[in-house]
Parts: structure tokens; C-alpha cells; sequence
């Protein structure tokens, strides 16, 4: 680095300091660039700190590129070159060369060993230090201007700095209390660079019926929900719902968000939740008559505990009006199967997604058509690079975020400290 009229000169400035930044930045470091990255926070990395519960679910297991890249949809198209470069057996191995072990869950979810997104963090900034990168925390940066060898970056406090090459990292629009605002968006808008209208991508579902929120926390795999509009079923999955104070979460809703608040603005819309997808009703009504045999003389509330979780036996008899008290053998047959048909489709109405600040991503963004996809450069702005949640690519839960930072930081990193 030099220092020229107070303006200090670095090979690579990359800004902010999430996931897709702090990849970028390590690359460039540890292919011999001089390399600054300036983080508005105090610290680096919070969003992906609360990521994946707190677990962070770094990647998705699918070692075969063109399967793992029909979850970007049309976007695929773009992610070939990149995911050439860097993609998920390279993430495990730089995870795992960086002291990081990891461990594969339902669905290909990959997690940290230790179910800490801390450890994730931990090895990015081994990565970093590696590449002796330059990081300045609580640096909010205001601008970048064009000058006529790079550009000007200036920061709130007035500070400036000049580079040839910068990577922009600012992230998407969600979460905003992470430090995601959007920043990035305003300077690359100005800089001429076409940025697609950002939404809520993946978002939970507010729910009407009250009682419903008496189960928050509850979690429920391999649960099938059915999308209903105007009484037809438009879309089934099945996966992970989470109960919320306020409605339905988890990566099943999350996935289907997109879906459900299309559907809201056509028609009445319900969401159907099958508890026992693998088991018709009649199947689920034998099992639960066993249980009921063996316990006739037991209160019905307490067998039932043995069935399913306890808030939902409270919730379950109180909407199906039965009452639990009563002893298992005064249970009326015509009340067990309205029960076992209420498992089989619990039904809730969405009122609106959340916002854009519960988002886990938001979608919009750089479009990606404007973007040389072999190097992540602008084709517009020259030594502009762009990573992250900061570009226009929707994608599932699942892992499939979090790989998106490490190649497309990896991959600006490595073309960004070609100085030549
Ligand atoms: C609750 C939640 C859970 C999630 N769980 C998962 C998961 O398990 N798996 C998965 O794949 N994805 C998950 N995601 C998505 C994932 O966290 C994001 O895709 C990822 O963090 C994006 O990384 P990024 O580096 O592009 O941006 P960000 O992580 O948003 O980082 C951008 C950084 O830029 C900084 N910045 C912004 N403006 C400025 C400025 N003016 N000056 C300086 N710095 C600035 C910000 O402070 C921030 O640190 C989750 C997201 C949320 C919200």
C-alpha cells in the first residue's frame, strides 16, 4: 500500500464485511495483493453469525454442479463459470484446511461440527490473516468515485482511499440491523450500473387463526404443506415448518413464501399442514386406536402426549372439541377420526408475508447480465466486482446462499488481485 496526499493506496479495497467479503478479501491477500476491507459494524460478519439458527448452514451438500445449480433457477444459466472456479468441494475443503470440521444434515444441509456459526467466522479470518488483509471496523463508507486510475472511496468520517479494484460486498436488503442496507445498491446505481427492484425473497407467513401462535417454537420434518387457492391445491412440499408467536416459519414456508404471496393477490388462499404425510388417514386412525387400547383407563389428554407434542394435544383438543379429561374408553369414535382428520390438514390463512426486514434474503439486486460471470467485474465499471447477496440470484434455503458468497467471493477475489 502507499500513502499519496493522505489518500492511502491499496491493490483490492473490498467493502463490507460479511461472508462474500471476507472470501474476497482473503483470496486477494493470499495471491499477494495488498488488501483492505472496511466494515461499517464494529465487528465483521453479524448476519452470518445469527445464520442458519445461529448454526450456520454454509453450503448444500450436492456435489454435482448442474443439479445443485437448477436450485438457482433461471439464474443457472449465469453460475456455470463461477461455480467452475469454486464450488461446493472446494468449499468443504477450504473450510476444512482452515480448521473448520463439518457435518451433513437432512437435506445435504451442511453445518460447522461444532453448531457454531462462530467457527465459520473463525476460519475466515484465519483466511485473512493469511493474506495479511488490512481490516478497518466501524468504517462506514459513503461513496465511490470515479477517478482516472480506479476509484475514490470515501468513508463518513472523511477518510479516503484509492484503489483500481473494488470488490462491493454490501449484501442484500434483509436484516437490516445486521448492517445490510442496501448501501452498495445506492453507490452502483450512481456509478451507471442497472440494479433489478429488491423484494422479500424468502420470508415467514403471518397467520390469522390465534390459536395457532399458542404453538410457537414447536417445529415439525418431513411435514406436507398443500398451497390452497379458492379451495384448488396450486402447490405441495414437503419439509421443516416451524410454529412462530406470529405464524408459520421454517424452510419449507420460507421456500414456498414466494409462492403464497402470489397466490394471496388471486384468491382466498389456505395453507393445509399434514403432520402424517407418509400415513393415510385410516393408517394414522389404527395407529392411534393401539395406542388408545393400551390405555383405556388413562386421562385421554395424557395418552395422547404419548402421540404427538404437548402444546399441540392442547391445541388439537380444543379445536376439535374434545375434551381431555375425560378417561380414554368414554372417547367417541367419530371424535378420534375428526381428530386424526384434523392432523391430516391443519388449516391456516395467511395474511400478509413478513417484511423485508424478517427476509433470510431478499431478492433484486445487480443484475447479473451486466456482470462478466467469469470474474464478477462490471462490465459497465471497470475493477467494479460485485458479490454476495449484493446480486440478483433467488434461491431456496438450504445452504445455497451462504455458497453463493464463497464463490462468488472467491472468484472476484482471485481476478480482483490480478494486478498484473
Ligand atoms: C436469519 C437469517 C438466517 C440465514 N441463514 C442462512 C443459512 O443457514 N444458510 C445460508 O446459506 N444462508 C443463510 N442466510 C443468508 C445469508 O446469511 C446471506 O446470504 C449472507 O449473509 C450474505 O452475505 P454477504 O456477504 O453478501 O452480505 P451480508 O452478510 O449482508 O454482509 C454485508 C456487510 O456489508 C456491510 N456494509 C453494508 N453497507 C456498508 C457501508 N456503507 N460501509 C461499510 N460496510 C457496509 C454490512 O454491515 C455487512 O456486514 C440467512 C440470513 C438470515 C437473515
Amino acid at each position: 500500500m502507499k500513502k499519496i496526499h493522505n489518500t492511502i493506496e491499496y491493490d483490492v479495497i473490498v467493502i463490507g464485511g460479511g461472508p462474500a467479503g471476507m472470501i474476497a478479501a482473503g483470496r486477494a491477500g493470499t495471491l499477494g495483493a495488498s488488501v483492505l476491507l472496511l466494515e461499517k459494524n464494529p465487528e465483521l460478519g453479524r448476519k452470518l453469525l445469527i445464520s442458519g439458527g445461529g448454526r450456520s448452514n454454509f453450503t448444500n451438500a450436492e456435489f454435482d454442479t448442474r443439479t445443485l445449480l437448477q436450485k438457482y433457477g433461471t439464474r443457472a444459466k449465469f453460475l456455470h463459470s463461477p461455480f467452475s472456479q469454486f464450488g461446493v468441494k472446494e468449499t468443504f475443503e477450504f473450510f476444512e484446511s482452515h480448521g473448520m470440521e463439518t457435518k451433513i444434515e437432512a437435506e445435504k444441509r451442511a453445518f460447522p461440527k461444532s453448531d457454531s456459526s462462530r467457527s465459520v467466522l473463525a476460519a475466515l479470518l484465519r483466511f485473512m490473516q493469511d493474506g495479511h488483509v488490512v481490516i478497518k471496523s466501524d468504517c462506514e463508507v459513503r461513496e465511490i468515485i470515479p477517478c482516472d486510475d480506479g476509484y475514490t472511496i470515501t468513508q463518513k468520517d472523511g477518510a479516503t482511499y484509492h484503489s483500481r479494484k473494488i470488490i462491493v460486498s454490501t449484501g442484500g436488503t434483509s436484516h437490516p440491523e445486521t448492517g445490510s442496507t442496501g448501501d452498495g445498491f445506492c453507490w452502483l446505481e450512481k456509478l451507471g450500473v442497472s440494479i433489478n427492484k429488491s423484494n422479500a425473497a424468502l420470508v415467514p407467513v403471518r397467520t390469522r387463526e390465534t390459536w395457532g401462535h399458542k404453538l410457537s417454537g414447536l417445529a415439525f420434518t418431513d411435514v406436507k404443506v398443500s398451497l390452497v387457492v379458492d379451495g384448488k391445491i396450486v402447490e405441495k412440499k414437503i419439509g421443516k415448518i416451524l410454529f412462530t408467536h406470529t405464524g408459520l416459519s421454517g424452510p419449507l414456508i420460507l421456500n414456498m413464501s414466494k409462492s403464497v404471496g402470489e397466490a394471496m393477490e388471486e384468491g382466498i388462499v389456505t395453507l393445509a399442514i399434514d403432520l402424517f404425510p407418509k400415513e393415510d388417514r385410516g393408517m394414522l386412525d389404527d395407529r392411534l386406536q393401539v395406542l388408545l387400547r393400551q390405555n383405556l383407563n388413562k386421562k385421554l389428554k395424557n395418552v395422547l402426549k404419548e402421540f404427538l407434542p404437548a402444546s399441540l394435544v392442547e391445541v388439537a383438543l380444543e379445536q376439535n372439541k374434545i375434551i381431555g379429561d375425560i378417561e380414554v374408553n368414554a372417547l367417541r369414535r367419530d371424535d378420534r377420526t375428526r381428530l386424526c382428520g384434523w392432523l391430516k390438514a391443519i388449516t391456516l390463512t395467511p395474511t400478509k408475508l413478513m417484511g423485508r426486514d424478517k427476509a433470510i434474503v431478499t431478492s433484486g439486486g445487480i443484475d447479473l447480465a451486466e456482470l462478466d460471470m467469469r470474474t464478477m467485474e462490471s462490465k459497465k465499471c471497470k475493477g467494479v466486482y460485485v458479490v454476495g447477496d449484493a446480486l440478483d440470484i433467488d434461491r431456496p434455503s438450504g445452504g445455497y446462499s451462504l455458497q453463493l458468497c464463497w464463490t462468488s467471493g472467491w472468484v472476484a477475489g482471485t481476478h480482483a488481485a490480478d494486478i498484473g
